[in-house]
């Protein structure tokens, strides 16, 4: 008789593992793969949803030095997590408000402002004189950064007597290799990068790293494929998956053909069919999107070994999945069903829902029970750290 895997599935609750020995491993196969150039990690959006308290202290023992986030809140957690050491550099991607005490806060927790406008530039020259920062240009995103042949900020650097510390751009769709703009915007990189001699520059993300153009300069960024994600869509995924969720079977029931199941009755059993409820829903990020019903499949989850449809519509705390074809013996309440893992990646659930992976992770719910498996610990049975 199976037993369940793991002790929380006594609360009904569902478990988030993260592996850091994966991420780590994950991130050293980024390095190499661009070395010699440096390669930076994100942490934006709390590790992708993993955690950036325990995703930046395992990147850093791995030899990461390099950090991204998105707002000066997640650089002062960084900072607090990584210690005061210059060595450690952490980069704000959004840039620098105005204001006085925004400027503080990059200053106390030693954060580099990602600066992409003349007005920026003033703000950090005026606050903040000799600290560094990093400049970022845009090469077709139009999101952030200055635009490429736009000489306003040429002037306004030259104005400010400051140099940047790094030079970036971010690719629109690195993910596509075949898409001219990769070429388009590694050559205009390429160019800007004349006019700023001796400063590091840093253009790829994780799926950049793959392009045939190698556009690795002198730093790397990546993000989504430290996590798990691939990075090369449509092909082998090179990386090891980093989470795995699985949520406990809550009850079990026997349906006729015919009967329906969930909000609505959208799915309607074509066989006698065994249904297990478990103890995971939209609350905890699963996408309602995922919802199975008679005109579309849904999502999936693997049950001792097999994977089972979704059936019905996602509830806020359950979701139902057709267990008919796992042994009946196997089957109780408590064992658990794997919604994310080795079997089910982040970027088939994200298809699953329309989606992508990215918000399949960033989405991850605060209500699981979390467990991290650090290297020391990887392997052993059931140990966690
Ligand atoms: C989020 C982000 C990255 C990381 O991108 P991934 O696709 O997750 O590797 C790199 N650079 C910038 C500017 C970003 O916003």
């Amino acid at each position: 008789m199976a037993r369940p895997r793991d002790p929380r599935a006594a609360g009904a609750q569902a478990v988030l593992t993260i592996d850091l020995h994966a991420l780590a491993a994950n991130w050293r196969l980024l390095a190499a793969r661009a070395a010699p150039a440096e390669c930076a990690a994100v942490i934006k959006a709390d590790a992708y949803g993993i955690g950036l308290e325990p995703a930046a202290r395992a990147l850093a023992k791995a030899g990461c030095r390099t950090f991204f986030v998105a707002n000066a809140n997640e650089g002062a957690r960084a900072r607090e997590t990584l210690g005061a050491k210059k060595s450690i550099r952490i980069y704000v991607l959004n840039g620098l408000l105005p204001g006085a005490p925004v400027a503080r806060l990059y200053l106390e927790h030693g954060l580099r402002p990602v600066l992409g406008s003349p007005e920026e530039l003033r703000e950090w020259a005026a606050r903040a004189p000799k600290a560094p920062f990093a400049l970022h240009m845009d090469t077709g995103m139009n999101r952030l950064g200055a635009p490429g042949g736009d000489e306003t900020i040429h002037a306004a650097l030259k104005k400010s007597g400051a140099a940047p510390a790094l030079l970036m751009s971010h690719f629109v769709a690195s993910e596509t290799p075949a898409d001219p703009l990769n070429k388009r915007q590694t050559a205009a990189f390429q160019k800007l990068r004349a006019r700023f001699p001796g400063i590091p520059a840093s253009l790829a993300n994780s799926s950049g790293i793959f392009l045939p153009q190698e556009p690795f300069f002198d730093l790397t960024r990546p993000g989504y494929a430290l996590y798990g994600g691939n990075p090369t869509p449509g092909k082998k995924n090179p990386m090891l998956p980093v989470v795995k969720l699985e949520a406990p079977i809550i009850q079990l029931r026997t349906i006729e053909a015919g009967e329906t199941a969930g909000y609505n009755a959208q799915w309607t059993a074509k066989r006698r069919t065994r249904l297990a409820t478990i103890g995971v829903g939209y609350a905890d990020g699963l996408p309602r999107n995922l919802m199975a019903t008679d005109a579309r499949a849904g999502g999936e989850a693997m049950v001792q070994g097999a994977r089972c449809a979704f059936a019905g519509r996602v509830s806020m705390d359950l979701t139902v999945i057709d267990v008919t074809d796992v042994p009946e013996q196997s089957l109780r309440p408590g064992v658990m069903a794997q919604l994310l893992g080795a079997d089910i990646t982040i970027d088939d659930m994200g298809a699953r829902a329309r989606t992508i992976g990215y918000e399949i992770l960033t989405g991850l719910g605060r209500r699981y029970a979390r467990v991290y498996k650090s290297g020391r610990q990887y392997g052993a049975a059931g140990a966690d750290v």
